[in-house]
């Protein structure tokens, strides 16, 4: 991993190549691009499919004290009444009479200054908007018909607690796992992927006994940290930061966030909340269901409290691709690397014909399809060896595998490690078990 620290001339060379190599684009770019909305590209889409696969691989898949769940994302008002968003899910605005700009508030460096034109005292009161996209459902335009794109996955996990329960043969602690997207009219929006209006959240929400909520509060922080590191993010990269009473949101007891040194400093990848039993109790409240537990070992029943380690998928791929880029110098000219961690890389190989020859490009192909079933590949037949390397040095393929024209004669092909450079020659019929061994899954 680089050893350096994020910084502004970092973060440039990070959106650039994500635009030149097909991470990630301005969506609606042929329109001028549409207000802090992105596309993800043919690289992209991989590499943000391979972090929420991580994420689910760590917190479904690895454990039996979890289950998935993919609830929809529009929703009636009544969800959103009960969850506390529709009265207290908004940012303070204020206006300035001066120059006619809108700001948060809370984010002024001077409440009473304004940062556009630098006049004092110009500001309006303060206006409460509310973050949420509202929309119609149906063809009639009326309040009758009012709903909410989700600003957050947690609630359809909430309202489906009842269902989870009587169908999965889970019992506290257990935990329901999400991921989707989700919709904020955010007033500041920047930094590339970090904020955005329409993004995508990993969260888990993990139902306990009562009492219990602080230790596995305790335990969830210790294991959310620790997969980030896992995944190759340097630990002087993170840290661990509990609010202050007075951050904490309208439903949480106790709050940690798992922070990322951004080149503005730190910033926030998941929140780790104690959500105490305050979304099921609103939510048996409201709609009169019964969202509680009976414990038959002891004989009683109870709300269970809840813990939540919510993260962002956009927000966290960023991170992931802050901490993994670096630049050294290779006999006089600078090589670009993108040194993800195995899992989270797009492409795992690159097959790569050292010429466009038939009698090359056939048996490559016959490689390629040996590879594709196991891993995710590319496959690359342009331009000279050399700048076919330095692209999948720039997309982070772990390994190069090269065809020459020995190969027809010995089976066998050039595998190129990403990190060293190191080549191996390996026989054709080796080449799956040598990656597979290399490649973690
Ligand atoms: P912030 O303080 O940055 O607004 P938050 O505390 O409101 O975030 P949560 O509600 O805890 O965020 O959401 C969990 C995670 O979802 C965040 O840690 C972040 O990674 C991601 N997230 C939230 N808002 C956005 C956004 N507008 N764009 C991208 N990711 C976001």
């Amino acid at each position: 991993m680089p050893e350096r620290s994020p910084d502004a001339a970092l973060f440039d060379k990070v959106v650039n190549l994500c635009k030149r190599r097909g991470f990630v684009f301005p969506s609606a770019e042929i329109y001028g691009g549409f207000r802090s909305t992105y596309d993800y590209g043919p690289i992209g889409v991989l590499l943000l499919r391979n972090v929420k696969d991580a994420w689910w691989r760590s917190m479904v898949q690895l454990r039996d004290d979890i289950v998935g769940l993919d609830a929809a994302i529009l929703s009636p008002p009544a969800v959103w009444e009960a969850s506390g968003h529709l009265a207290t899910f908004s940012d303070p605005l204020v206006d300035c009479r001066h120059c006619g700009t809108r700001h948060r508030q809370d984010e002024l460096d001077d409440p009473d200054v304004c940062p556009t034109c630098g006049t004092r005292g110009s500001f309006t009161e303060p206006r409460q908007f509310n973050l949420m996209f509202k929309t119609h459902a149906g063809p009639v335009e009326d309040d009758a018909s009012v709903a909410y794109l989700r600003p957050e996955t947690a609630q359809g996990i909430f309202v489906n607690f009842a269902n989870v329960v009587n169908t999965s043969r889970k019992r506290p602690p257990f935990g329901i796992a999400q991921i989707g997207k989700s919709f904020r009219n955010e007033i500041t929006t920047g930094n590339f992927v970090f904020r955005t209006r329409e993004f995508e959240q990993m969260e888990m929400e993990y139902f306990v006994p009562p009492g219990d909520g602080p230790r596995w509060f305790e335990y969830w922080c210790a294991e959310r940290l620790r997969w980030y590191v896992d995944h190759g993010i340097p630990e002087r990269l993170l840290r661990l930061r509990s609010h202050d009473p007075d951050e904490l949101s309208h439903y949480s007891s106790g709050t940690s966030d798992v922070e990322f040194l951004f080149p503005w400093g730190w910033g926030e990848l998941e929140g780790i909340a104690q959500r105490t039993d305050f979304d099921l109790t609103r939510h048996a409240e409201h709609s009169g269901e019964k969202l509680d537990w009976f414990d038959q070992a002891s004989g009683t029943r109870y709300v269970p409290h809840v813990v939540e380690p919510a993260a962002g998928a956009t927000r966290t791929m960023m991170a992931f691709l802050m901490a993994a880029y670096d630049e050294e110098e290779v006999r006089g000219e600078t090589r670009t690397v993108l040194r993800l961690h195995h899992r989270l890389a797009p492409y795992k190989v690159a097959v790569l014909p050292l010429s466009k020859k038939a009698e090359l490009t056939g048996p490559a192909r016959e490689v390629l399809g040996r590879l594709q079933p196991r891993f995710m590949c590319d496959y690359d037949e342009t331009q000279a060896i050399g700048r076919r390397y330095r692209r999948q040095d720039e997309l982070g393929t772990p390994f190069c595998v090269t065809l020459d024209f020995e190969s027809l004669e010995d089976e066998a092909v050039t595998v190129r490690d990403r990190d060293s450079m190191d080549q191996d020659r390996v026989a054709v019929e080796e080449l799956v078990p040598y990656l597979e061994e290399r490649l973690e899954p």
